[in-house]
């Protein structure tokens, strides 16, 4: 039987925005001394802005966002909702003839034929799609139509206001280790990691690299000492999944991320992590 604090300790979770799926999660919480965050959507806001266009091979600025808008019609990913946004075309698409999202990676369409790509370097190295990299502050989504580079899109992402002191009080609570993961690129990612003063980053990361870094990450901890992952996307599901305790963002969140979750933040704030460790840390206190 489950001794009554824990419902106390669920319940006063629950009040604070943040929902624990079973006691034994509270209880693996309090031995939480490693803390592993995904970056977009998690500790960022994952609400991008397109601030740049540059056009390649014939191809100009508008004709990039047109083709990028058709890849991501589809997309719920935060990225694609910022290049909607910025191509505020108000005319609905034709159904794609083929559709497919990588993650990680970007968007694989097919329209009238054309093959339209919009991802990261990776996935045009993937489809042997020659270009020229882009260097900008920010996510470079680079666009490529019938295998010939049409040009990339610069987005910008902001940290969450709540990340910083999220950190903080992590620290405070004794927590060693803060780590980042991110499948975005290095310069994105580096800029992230240095505001927060993490210990460590990893970037451009496909889910089972995700997953592999966590395994990595847990195999160097003692049997005590327990690991938190908290993600958002589709692609954070299996390490959210494997991790000690798994967290999800509850709000702008997948469904995937929740369902694979032991707790959920209903409000995306990274700063209820600590909050909901030091509601167990109480819990346990009661309890024994
Ligand atoms: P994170 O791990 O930081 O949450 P994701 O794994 O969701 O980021 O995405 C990693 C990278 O994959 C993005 O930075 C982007 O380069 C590329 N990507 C993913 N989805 C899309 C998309 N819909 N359109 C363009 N690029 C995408
Ligand atoms: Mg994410």
């Amino acid at each position: 039987s489950i001794p009554l604090g824990y419902f106390g300790g669920i319940g006063g979770a629950s009040k604070r925005g943040i929902l624990v799926k079973g006691a034994n999660f509270l209880d693996a919480l309090t031995g939480v001394n490693t803390v592993v965050f995904d970056k977009t959507g998690t500790l960022t806001r994952g609400v991008f802005h397109v601030t740049d266009i540059k056009a390649q091979n014939n191809f100009s600025p508008e004709d990039v966002l047109k083709y990028a808008a058709k890849a991501e019609a589809n997309s719920y990913h935060p990225i694609a909702r910022s290049i909607m946004e910025a191509y505020d075309g108000n005319s609905p698409y034709e159904q794609a003839e083929a559709y497919e999202e990588i993650a990680g990676c970007g968007i694989k369409a097919k329209y009238k034929s054309q093959l339209i790509i919009a991802g990261n370097e990776k996935l045009l190295d993937l489809e042997n799609i020659p270009y020229e990299r882009c260097v900008a502050e920010g996510t470079i989504v680079y666009i490529a139509v019938n295998g010939l580079f049409a040009g990339c899109i610069t987005i910008a992402d902001e940290i969450k206001e709540d990340s910083f002191s999220a950190i903080s009080k992590l620290r405070k609570l004794g927590v060693k280790q803060v780590v980042m993961l991110t499948g975005d690129d290095e310069t994105a990612a580096a800029d992230v990691s240095s505001r927060l003063e993490l210990d460590a980053v990893y970037s451009r990361l496909l889910p089972q690299d995700k997953l592999a870094r966590l395994e990595k990450l847990m195999a160097n901890l003692s049997i005590k000492e327990k690991l938190a992952f908290v993600g958002d996307g589709i692609n954070d599901a299996p390490v959210i999944t494997r991790a000690d305790v798994g967290i999800a963002m509850g709000g702008l969140g997948s469904d995937a991320a929740i369902e694979a979750a032991d707790i959920v933040i209903m409000d995306d704030q990274p700063g209820k992590v600590a909050v909901a460790i030091d509601i167990a840390r109480h819990t346990k206190k009661i309890v024994l």
